[in-house]
């Protein structure tokens, strides 16, 4: 060994026996510390060109539909996380499989008939805390797609102080790490969609910065165009090198409480049911959900823009959580509020139970802050913080968290118990 010539790398001059790996060109030699160190300037100054679009597409594997979750799973697997909300799971996991059918379609090649699968985007309308936003998480995670969620409220028209909505794209880049093609199958979920409604109900207002010039941007990406975005995010500059962004292929999931919409539901089912037929209309509507008749049609009464509508097909509702609903979902999901909680005191060795009363109490407080679901992490936590500050420091081995306890508590913190 001793007599044999060791490379050098021709970068930084170690030998062969002082790095991981030597590689060798036409007249000298790289270790692959050099070579990442050189990946890594490339990544900061020429965001996207150590992987364009183009080359990483081939990397991709095809779909293949056999390994695809099929809606029954998808629904199965939603059920651990997602407490009620059985329409709304059913919905999603038909779209986001039959979103898988258009990919194959896609990676197929076969161009055996014109009958081209359009994209299933997906709009969920149901009061704040319901599980928006946790279903499209729950479902990116199982499909292992990079996934984001973007605030519609942040966007303005191009032009205009705030975001442009290709900013959207730069987001879904970064999770991606910059493999285009990765994020060119991602999962966007656009929260808040409602609140670029148009503002009036007469559409000829003078420009109406917030909302329709925001659908209208919006429609682009929803459509499938080619973006050019901006690599870091910001605005968009004229020197700057963009990355072209294809969104034919991302799915967008798009999510708002749209206040006030069972009026404007209500309102079309009355004056459905003025017919002839008005008494068997009648006797089928349950006044208590109306949400569960939503159309497009109630959409664009609350001031989306028909071409919007008409770019997210699939409309599902999320029903307002009741306080049997909130009970189940404090203790039975699979990362439920209650579990983390035990989890976090187990950490530290100590064996963490709620009574039952606690438990109801929990829930009563949720359902009176009318909250959601919401409410129900910030009592919790709010119930536990002294614990969490003293009890690391003792050597308790058990903490049992009782009504008086939780009410003392709250009391404490200025909620009335
Ligand atoms: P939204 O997007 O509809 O405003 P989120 O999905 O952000 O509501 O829900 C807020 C929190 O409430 C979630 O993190 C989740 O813990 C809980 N949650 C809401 N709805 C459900 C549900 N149906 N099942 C389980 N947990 C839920």
């Amino acid at each position: 060994m001793a007599n044999k010539k060791e490379h050098k790398c021709s970068f930084c001059g170690r030998s062969e026996s002082e790095v991981p790996m030597m590689l060798n060109g036409a007249d000298g030699y790289i270790c692959s510390d050099c070579v990442q160190s050189a990946f890594h300037m490339l990544e900061e100054y020429m965001p996207g060109a150590t992987q364009n679009g183009k080359n990483t597409k081939t990397t991709l594997k095809d779909i293949d539909l056999n390994e695809v979750p099929k809606p029954k799973d998808i629904k199965a697997y939603l059920d651990q996380y997602i407490i009620g909300q059985d329409d709304a799971k059913r919905f999603m996991s038909v779209a986001v499989y039959n979103h898988y059918k258009r990919l194959a379609q896609a990676t197929d090649g076969k161009k055996d008939d014109d009958v081209e699968i359009e994209k299933s985007n997906i709009i969920m309308v149901g009061s704040t805390g319901t599980g928006k936003t946790l279903l499209a998480r729950t479902i990116a995670r199982l499909l292992d797609v990079p996934f984001t969620i973007v605030d519609a409220t942040v966007f303005t028209e191009a032009g205009y102080v705030g975001e442009d909505v290709e900013s959207i794209l730069s987001r879904l880049l970064q999770v991606a790490d910059y493999d285009v093609a990765k994020a060119e199958r991602g999962i966007v979920f656009i929260d808040e969609i409602d609140k670029i409604a148009r503002k009036a109900d007469n559409p000829s207002i003078t420009r109406d910065v917030s909302g329709e010039g925001v659908q209208q941007s919006l429609l682009k990406l929803l459509e499938g165009t080619m973006v050019n975005v901006p690599p870091k995010g910001g605005r968009k500059h004229p020197d700057q090198d963009y990355i072209h962004v294809d969104t034919r292929n991302i799915l967008f999931i798009c999510g708002g409480a749209f206040d006030g919409i069972e009026k404007r539901i209500a309102q079309r089912l009355n004056a459905h049911t003025v017919g002839y037929n008005s008494v068997q209309n009648a006797k089928k509507i349950d006044p208590k959900n109306l949400m569960k008749y939503i159309e497009p049609q109630d959409l664009k009464s609350f001031g989306l823009i028909p071409e919007i509508i008409g770019r997210l097909p699939v409309l599902t509702y999320l029903n307002p959580l009741d306080r049997e609903a909130l009970a189940r979902i404090l203790v039975e999901p699979k990362n439920s509020i209650v579990k983390q909680y035990i989890k976090l005191f187990e950490m530290d060795g100590v064996k963490l139970t709620f009574t039952q009363d606690t438990l109801d109490y929990i829930v009563d407080k949720a359902v009176e802050f009318k909250l959601g679901a919401r409410g129900l992490r910030s009592i919790v936590e709010t119930i536990m913080m002294d614990a969490m500050f003293e009890v690391p420091s003792t050597d308790k081995k058990s903490f049992e968290v009782t009504k008086e306890y939780a009410e003392a508590q709250m009391e404490k913190r200025g909620n009335l118990a």
